[in-house]
This record gives structure tokens, C-alpha cells and sequence, in this order.
């Protein structure tokens, strides 16, 4: 029903107009500044330019893209979030494994005992890293076109002794399309067929220059296996992310995203949410997806109860009175009646999604609204 003009929209936004335009115009939505486009259409297009929509309600449509910017002295250094990619088989589980394994501190009560979909590692100089353990490239494309951008770093896990297949592929293209840098793993150097060196010409194919080929993408070799040079990528992640300055405002209410949910027997539903900014505690009133509650405990990656959780921070949130999905966004509300509302209001926009047309494209959803 609301309409804004591509000008308004801009100016809300902190882009240029001539930006939208262009964008729209990729999408299939050929406009000039001062025309108007739908609600749905602003809301791609702020996604696909990684603003957050923040759109509580039907009677509060207005788009905060601009407003809803932390101020830059409010910000705080914030853990990098990793996501690991590659080739069946290449080593993925194992080097996530291998990495957690490394940084369980040895006499820690039961180990790792919980399985979550997301866990931190603390490295010596007391910063962390933030992994996710998405089960594909799936999910991190599904979580992207939903617009929870939530990963900063890719590291692309390569089989020194298979090289580049087509999961590798796919992985490089999603990447890329999703504009966040990447770091090489080159997995298996313990292999007596191992060759590194191959795996770096390989990717040249693809445009991806390793800092060996004189490119700036670091390359590491590592053996999941014999835990060999783990260091040595923690350090690349540590560094690309003193690259990317990622910060976040953690005084402020939380926002986070879904990386996995699911509903437990005894517990209900429980959702592995990775906050995103400003801090997430018990007792505040949440709507995640279509689904809301209010935080009744918050248990994190080693199974121990937290009472808060910050940024890049990933806990599994209990309270929530219904199971929703991966990338769905986690916003703190002021009081119950509100988080019903909202969540009502978002369970009408998603039965509106599902009676929409199976294979969605951008251009099938604009018709469909036109
Ligand atoms: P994923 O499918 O990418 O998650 O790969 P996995 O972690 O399941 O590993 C696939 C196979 O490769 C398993 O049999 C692992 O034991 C083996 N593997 C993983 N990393 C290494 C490594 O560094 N060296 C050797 N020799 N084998 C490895
Ligand atoms: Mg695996």
C-alpha cells in the first residue's frame, strides 16, 4: 500500500539516488528518481544494498534505513564472524573440529558438550572469532537472500590433493556475489600427493590471486588432520578482520539473526541466534521472524547459561512460543502486546510469500505485486 519515491527512498538511505535507480533498473524495475515504487521493492532494494529494513508494524511502515545507523562513537569492536566453505569431503568438518578442539581449554567441564550452529574460539591475544557452522552453501545463500548478512569472512576450504571442484566453485561465485572477502585454506598439506601449489594456480582461473601470486588474498596451508598451521589461519582471519574495522554499537536493544532453530522436546522452541548489534538479555521481549516470547534463558556454545549476549555473540535463545527459521532477524520490543503484533503483522507478510508463485525471481515477485 505505501508508496516512496526512489529521491525519498535515497535520501533515507544515505545513497545516492542515481544508485537506486540503477539498481532498480538490474532488477528489472525500470524507474526514473522521481517515480514512486511499492513497500515490497523498497525493501529489496535496502536489502540488497545490506541496509537493515526495520519495519515494525503495518501502521509503522516508515523505513529507518537512515535514522536506524548507530552513531560512529557509539560503535565497539566486534569478534569477526567466519563462515567456512568448500567441496564435500575437503575437510570442512574437520578443520571446524580441529579449530574448536584447539581452543577448548583442556579440564573445561564436560568439553564440547553442546552443539550449536555457531560457536566462538578465544585466541591467545584474548580476541575471539566467530564461527558458523552452516551445513552448506544453502544456507548461506538462503540467509543472505533474506538479508542477514551475517557473515564478514569466508574462509574457502580446498583439498590440496583434489583441487578445485565444483562446490569450490559455487562457493568462490556465492562469495563474491555476496562481496565478502575471502581466505584460503588449502587443506590435506599432510598428504604425500598433496600439491598447494597447483591449488593457487587453479584459483588464478577464477580470479582468485593468493598474496603467493602476488594477489591479496592469504593462502594458508593447514592439515586439519595433524592440526598443523591452525595458528597461522586464525591469524589471517584476526588480520582481515583488523582490516574490515567491524564494530557495533553493544548498548543499544539486540538485533540478531537465526542460524539454526529447532523445537526441543522439553525446552520448546530454541533458536541459535547471532547478535548483530547491541546486547541481548534475559527478560527482554523479542519477535524473531513471525514468532515471539520473551527471553527465559540464554545458553551458550559450551553449554553454560549466560545472561547476556553481545555482539558477533552466538546463544541459543529459550522462550520463544514458536520455531522460526534460519535467517530469520531477531528484534527487541518494548513490551508482549507489541512483540504479538508485530509477529502477527510478520505472519501476514509471510503467508503473503507463500502463496506467491514456487520458483521466485526477482522479476516474478514484482509482477506479482504489480
Ligand atoms: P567436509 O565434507 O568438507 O566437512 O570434510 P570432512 O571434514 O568430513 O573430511 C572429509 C575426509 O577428509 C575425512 O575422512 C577426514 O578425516 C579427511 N580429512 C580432513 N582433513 C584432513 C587433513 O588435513 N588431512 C587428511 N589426510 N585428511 C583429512
Ligand atoms: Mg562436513
Amino acid at each position: 500500500p505505501e508508496a516512496i519515491t526512489v529521491q525519498e527512498l535515497a535520501k533515507r538511505m544515505g545513497e545516492r539516488g542515481a544508485d537506486l535507480v540503477k539498481a532498480l533498473f538490474k532488477m528489472g524495475t525500470p524507474v526514473t528518481i522521481t517515480e514512486t515504487i511499492d513497500q515490497d521493492t523498497a525493501e529489496l532494494l535496502i536489502t540488497e544494498f545490506g541496509h537493515r529494513i526495520n519495519r515494525v508494524s503495518e501502521s509503522d511502515v516508515d523505513i529507518q534505513a537512515e535514522t536506524d545507523v548507530d552513531a560512529e562513537d557509539t560503535l565497539k569492536v566486534r569478534p569477526p564472524v567466519v563462515t567456512i566453505m568448500g567441496h564435500v569431503d575437503h575437510g570442512k568438518t574437520s578443520l571446524l573440529d580441529a579449530i574448536r578442539g584447539a581452543s577448548v581449554v583442556s579440564g573445561e567441564a564436560g568439553g564440547i558438550t553442546q552443539h550449536m550452529g555457531a560457536y566462538q574460539v578465544s585466541l591467545p591475544d584474548k580476541s575471539k572469532v566467530t564461527f558458523l557452522d552452516t551445513p552448506g552453501h544453502e544456507a548461506f545463500t538462503e540467509m543472505r537472500a533474506r538479508g542477514a548478512n551475517v557473515t564478514d569472512i569466508v574462509v574457502l576450504v580446498v583439498a590440496a590433493d583434489d583441487g578445485l571442484k565444483p562446490q569450490t566453485i559455487e562457493a568462490i561465485n556465492h562469495t563474491k556475489a555476496a562481496g565478502v572477502p575471502m581466505i584460503v585454506a588449502i587443506n590435506k598439506i599432510d598428504k604425500p600427493d598433496a600439491k598447494p601449489q597447483k591449488v593457487r594456480e587453479e584459483l588464478l582461473q577464477h580470479e582468485i590471486i593468493v598474496e603467493d601470486m602476488g594477489g591479496d588474498v592469504q593462502d594458508v596451508e593447514v592439515s586439519a588432520l595433524k592440526k598443523t598451521n591452525l595458528d597461522k589461519l586464525l591469524e589471517a582471519i584476526t588480520l582481515q578482520a583488523e582490516i574490515l574495522e567491524l564494530k557495533a554499537n553493544p548498548d543499544r536493544a539486540a538485533e540478531g539473526a537465526v542460524v539454526e532453530a529447532k523445537l526441543d522436546k522439553g525446552r520448546g522452541p530454541l533458536a541459535t541466534v547471532l547478535i548483530q548489534r547491541g546486547t541481548l538479555r534475559v527478560g527482554d521481549v523479542i519477535v524473531v521472524g513471525a514468532a515471539s516470547g520473551k527471553v527465559r534463558a540464554m545458553i551458550d556454545d559450551h553449554g553454560r547459561q549466560v545472561k547476556e549476549a553481545g555482539p558477533s555473540f552466538p546463544v541459543e535463545v529459550l522462550g520463544l512460543g514458536a520455531v522460526p527459521s534460519a535467517g530469520d532477524q531477531l528484534t527487541v520490543v518494548e513490551n508482549e502486546a507489541r512483540a504479538r503484533e508485530v509477529a502477527a503483522y510478520r505472519q501476514g507478510v509471510l503467508d503473503k510469500k507463500r502463496t506467491t508463485s514456487a520458483p521466485v525471481s526477482l522479476e516474478n515477485m514484482f509482477a506479482d505485486r504489480a
